[in-house]
């Protein structure tokens, strides 16, 4: 249900958006072990999953979305239920809701309890991230979001605050949830604290930022394509059956195979020359 109400709040410019309801879309495995979780009325560059894990003993959180409304409106008492939450990295599209939960995991080089200015005005928010590149700054709307999630909706009040307690983590760290066990990589590139999760098992890979099936960003502050190639060349010597992006859909290991390839010939020391995402 839609229906179009005034969202204006203290910024005068912010647009007429209407208001919908659910603001997430839960998609669950075939399974149900696994759920996907994204906002869909939101701009592309900032529309991320949130992968929720059943464990026997726990759940798992990988990232929090922009944390414009709750995820326990997603998963009714998440965050009351003492989840493993990890944030892969600290951009808004993944660290946004963070404070909905007591503690959440990160690794140390991605600053949460300070966290950067974050504004849902496409071209201030593009400066916030240090993207610069004419042909990502013409494709990004002038608002991130399409919709909002109730009438009265503030646009210019959007903050992302930090969670109450942060726990380091880094490469080789496992988490246990009962019956699944994930590893965490450090793959930096895309940002300095980048991390993967990896199920060694199952063949499982939660990726973040650091691989999705899209062009891929190295040109914000924080990003470097050197470090970036190495990182993603490091996933090729992993069994991974299943990617679970920080953005788009999953995919298998040929895809995998061949984005790695992709970004490893392309020359990125002459600068972005490409619209880039994310
Ligand atoms: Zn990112
Ligand atoms: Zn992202």
């Amino acid at each position: 249900m839609t229906r179009p109400v005034g969202s204006g709040g203290r910024n005068s410019n912010a647009p007429l958006l209407p208001v919908v309801d659910p603001w997430f879309r839960v998609v669950p495995s075939a399974d149900g072990r696994i759920l996907r979780v994204d906002e869909p009325h939101v701009d592309p560059l900032v529309a991320a999953n949130v992968w929720i894990v059943r464990g026997r003993e726990r759940e798992l959180v990988v990232d929090t979305g922009l944390g414009i409304v709750s995820i326990d409106e997603a998963v009714p008492g998440l965050s009351g239920r003492d989840p493993l939450v990890v944030v892969t990295h600290a951009h808004l599209d993944h660290a946004g809701g963070a404070s909905a939960f007591a503690r959440v995991h990160a690794h140390p080089a991605e600053d949460l309890v300070h966290p950067r200015a974050a504004s849902l005005h496409g071209p201030s928010e593009l400066d916030l991230l240090g993207l610069h590149d004419p042909a990502t700054r013409a494709e990004v709307g002038e608002w991130l979001i399409s919709a909002v999630p109730h009438a009265g909706f503030d646009l210019a009040a959007y903050e992302v605050l930090p969670p109450a307690e942060t726990v380091a983590i880094g490469d080789g760290d496992v988490l246990d949830l009962g019956d699944r066990r994930l590893t965490v990589l450090h793959l930096p590139g895309h940002s300095l604290g980048s991390i993967v999760l990896v199920d060694e098992h199952d063949g499982l890979l939660f990726s973040g930022d650091v691989v999705y099936d899209d062009e891929l960003y190295d040109d914000m502050d924080g990003a470097d394509p050197v470090v970036y190639r190495r990182s993603l060349e490091r996933l090729l010597s992993l069994d991974v059956r299943k990617v679970y992006p920080g953005h788009g859909e999953v995919f298998g290991p040929e895809r995998l195979a061949e984005i790695v390839a992709e970004y490893s010939g392309e020359d990125h020391t002459a600068g972005p020359s490409e619209p880039r995402s994310r």
